[in-house]
């Protein structure tokens, strides 16, 4: 009985005095089409393993809300599969962002449109074997008419109808952000205070990296070495577009998946445009707008938004930074 209790105690000391060190503790999965990895600086690598596992279970579940590929049956797909005039209720989630990406349709003056799936599946990027020829200028004009915000009617909460078959949402260009920020949250819900959530480039930080800021690089949208880089600490996402990501060339012209809602074709203003704010939903959205738009309306609208900041390589090469920008970002010596 005596001795159990010696035993207890000595447990009880040996547990209290051993502490793990900080360290890095890391996973990747398959996530959003694209390898997602998790780095959880922690003293406790059983609870950072647990708090990673329930993230991507989190970003699994967002990614098959919001596919509008795969055969899931999702409010998406439901909405894209309708008749024109037909109500659909969508998810709180998808309505949510969907709002959310109006608003933004409409500050980006229709740059970002999240009802151009008609338009995307045409020219088919996301195919596994996309088209190597440019759409037709017939077959683009079709697509624009059922494309695009316009032909969208909200009805009353989350329900919608649309005024053409064909019309359908796409949610690809702001999807990944939205993953990453529900991933995010959910690491903080678990306790964790140091963390970063990488999609394929596009990510966001949460915390420090002890007693150290988290480095970032961005990648050049031409060049293997990097463009530069960032110190980032606490709550900031980074988000890319580029037209390297899904393109084709045809007769020295480069095609590229990021589209310009007005004309139907790839967006030719820029290589590749870098987002940093505190949402990564955010940075993922404006990331693509401002792809679409030149860089001197683009420049005005960041200018105009507190804590965002941009970064453009425009189709000339040329690096351009938002005044913002310009205090943390450290280009490579190449450049
Ligand atoms: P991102 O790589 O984040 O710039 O998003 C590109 C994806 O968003 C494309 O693969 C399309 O699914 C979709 N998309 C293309 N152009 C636009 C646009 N102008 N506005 C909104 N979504 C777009
Ligand atoms: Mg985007």
């Amino acid at each position: 009985m005596c001795l159990g209790r010696v035993c207890a105690c000595v447990l009880l000391l040996s547990s209290c005095q051993w502490q793990e060190p900080w360290h890095d503790v890391q996973e990747t999965r398959f996530l959003l089409g694209t390898l997602v990895s998790f780095t959880v600086y922690s003293n406790d690598e059983e609870k950072a393993l647990a708090a990673i596992q329930q993230a991507s279970a989190i970003m699994q579940s967002v990614e098959q809300s919001f596919t509008s590929f795969t055969d899931v049956d999702n409010s998406v797909q439901r909405f894209n599969h309708a008749l024109a005039g037909e109500v659909i209720t969508l998810t709180a989630d998808v309505d949510g962002l969907l709002r959310q990406s109006l608003q933004i349709q409409q500050q980006s003056l229709g740059a970002f449109d999240p009802v151009l799936g008609a338009l995307n599946q045409a020219w088919a990027f996301s195919e596994a074997k996309n088209q190597q020829k440019p759409l037709s200028a017939d077959l683009i004009e079709q697509a624009l008419n059922v494309s695009g915000v316009l032909q969208l009617q909200a009805v009353s909460g989350m329900k919608w109808t649309k005024n053409k078959n064909q019309t359908q949402l796409d949610f690809g260009a702001i999807a990944k952000g939205f993953a990453i920020d529900q991933g995010i949250q959910s690491l903080q819900t678990s306790g964790i205070e140091h963390a970063i959530i990488n999609a394929g480039g596009d990510l966001r930080i949460l915390g420090n990296h002890g007693d150290k800021a988290w480095k970032v690089a961005v990648r050049h949208p031409r060049l293997k070495q990097p463009l530069g880089w960032f110190d980032i600490e606490d709550d900031s996402s980074v988000v890319t577009s580029g037209d390297y990501e899904r393109f084709f060339v045809y007769e020295s012209k480069r095609y590229h998946h990021i589209l310009n809602p007005k004309t139907g074709q790839p967006a030719d203003k820029n290589m590749s445009v870098t987002v940093l704010t505190a949402s990564a939903t955010l940075a993922d959205a404006w990331s693509t707008a401002l792809f679409v738009l030149d860089v001197e309306t683009g420049l005005k609208m960041v200018e105009n938004m507190p804590d965002l900041e941009a970064l453009w390589v425009d189709k000339h090469q040329v690096l351009h930074l938002s005044s913002g920008m310009k205090k943390m970002f450290f280009p490579s010596k190449a450049h």
